[in-house]
């Protein structure tokens, strides 16, 4: 008799329906896969292993046999991803986009190297902090995680300007000079407008310190050509995470565009960070299915892209016409497919998001730049990326703004929800 795992089947069941067809998921982190997508990542590839790089020829670089047709597979995503980004160097391999940051980490630095971040209420993620994967690579022992501290590790924070959505450059500039940091990481999750690559990055490039640009919200932007081109400005190495505005499954990349002397200078570090540092086998299941996301993107991406820039700064219109107090209302509310919303008035980010998952609008809470108190998060993230996916345009974000400044504001609006919703039931841009 085989195994009973009814209970199991009928979870994710239950997660299918309620996620992909009852809720509307405004996660930024999130995305959507096609069905090619999903329904290719059920083969032997979840089997396997395949360490190191494809065997090319007689030159044999696994150190596993039977790889053949995964070589193939990793040998094209990883040219299709060259050829989409327009860049020279590229690795398929990292696990996630924490472990693309990781690979980094490992290969570029050692403990006591300076290191400039954006700070987390700032945006910054939990790989970049004193906690994550850069603080503890430059902590030696007996150095603090607390900055405060006479003994803290030498990790420094971004300077913001005065409406805390943007780096302040001139501060910035002065900054690299005081630090000499041995890198300076771009890039953050609560991530509105475009950083200033290319003005940090002929001081940076002077100084022999690269920019590391953690593009792992929006990846999909930069290839649809709706945010910045982070290579072109500058940046030595982009890592990114696959699943959020690049809709494909799960994992990372590791994108650069290095000159001979350059690429010699910075790829080892991201080659051997990946593998051994970072991963040995790199989830073969999912990179098929990345394969089939390059190629949705090679043909919709800037549609695709342009639609997520629209939706999220009609939102960000609506939301305010509505009354709810969106931030960098000055800037348009938003370049990306996030919005900041602050809703301390209604109780706090925690409250309001739990108040709008029990209508079925899901987003997360968030600290906001002016946030002092961590646990105490007076903002939600909102990202339209996956809802414009299904096939949202501007019109349905004012509908949708209707619904959750309603369901801030106490009213139950879950049958509403689901009657937009399932307007929309198709996945689009595939
Ligand atoms: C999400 C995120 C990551 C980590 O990505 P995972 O794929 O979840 O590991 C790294 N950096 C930033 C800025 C992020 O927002």
């Amino acid at each position: 008799m085989s195994v009973d795992i009814s209970d199991i089947r009928s979870l994710v069941a239950s997660q299918d329906d309620w996620r992909q067809r009852q809720t509307i998921n405004l996660i930024a982190s999130e995305n959507v896969q096609s069905a090619a997508v999903r329904d290719i990542q059920n083969s032997d590839f979840m089997a396997r292993y395949a360490e190191g790089h494809p065997n090319q020829g007689d030159q044999i670089n696994r150190y596993y046999q039977g790889t053949q047709y995964i070589d193939r597979l990793e040998t094209m995503a990883r040219e299709e991803l060259l050829a989409l980004a327009r860049c020279r160097q590229a690795d398929v391999r990292p696990i996630s986009g924490n472990a693309a940051n990781t690979a980094i980490a490992l290969g570029y630095l050692r403990a006591g190297d300076p290191v400039i971040v954006n700070s987390t209420p700032a945006g910054g993620h939990i790989s970049h902090n004193t906690i994550g994967v850069f603080g503890r690579r430059i902590q030696t022992r007996g150095a603090s995680l607390n900055l405060e501290s006479d003994k803290a590790i030498p990790l420094h924070y971004l300077p913001l300007s005065e409406d805390h959505y943007h780096v302040d450059v001139p501060k910035s500039l002065d900054l690299i000079e005081r630090a000499a940091p041995r890198l300076v990481v771009l890039g953050k999750s609560l991530f509105l407008f475009p950083e200033p690559v290319r003005e940090l990055a002929a001081l940076c490039r002077e100084k022999g310190i690269p920019i590391l640009y953690d593009g792992a919200h929006v990846l999909g932007l930069i290839l649809g050509g709706q945010f910045q081109d982070p290579w072109r400005e500058g940046a030595a190495w982009v890592t990114a995470s696959t699943h959020k505005t690049f809709p494909g499954p799960q994992r990372g990349v590791i994108l650069a565009d290095l000159n001979e002397a350059d690429e010699k200078r910075y790829w080892p570090a991201a080659n051997r960070g990946v593998f051994p540092g970072s991963s040995s086998n790199h989830h073969l299941h999912s990179l098929p299915g990345l394969l089939v996301a390059i190629r949705e993107m090679k043909q919709h991406a800037q549609a695709y892209a342009a639609q997520i820039v629209a939706n999220a700064q009609a939102l960000g219109r609506a939301l305010d016409d509505a009354g709810i107090a969106v931030e960098a209302r000055d800037f348009g509310y938003t370049r990306s497919h996030q919005l900041a919303v602050n809703v301390a008035a209604h109780g706090g980010g925690v409250a309001v998001a739990q108040r709008l998952e029990a209508n079925d609008i899901i987003v997360n809470y968030n600290l906001l730049p002016t946030d002092t108190e961590p646990r105490n998060p007076s903002g939600l993230r909102i990202g339209v990326q996956e809802m414009t996916r299904y096939g949202m345009r501007e019109a349905d974000m004012q509908d949708l703004a209707g619904l959750i400044a309603d369901a801030i504001r106490n009213k139950a609006v879950k049958d509403a929800v689901h009657a937009l919703r399932q307007r929309f039931d198709t996945v689009q841009y595939v």
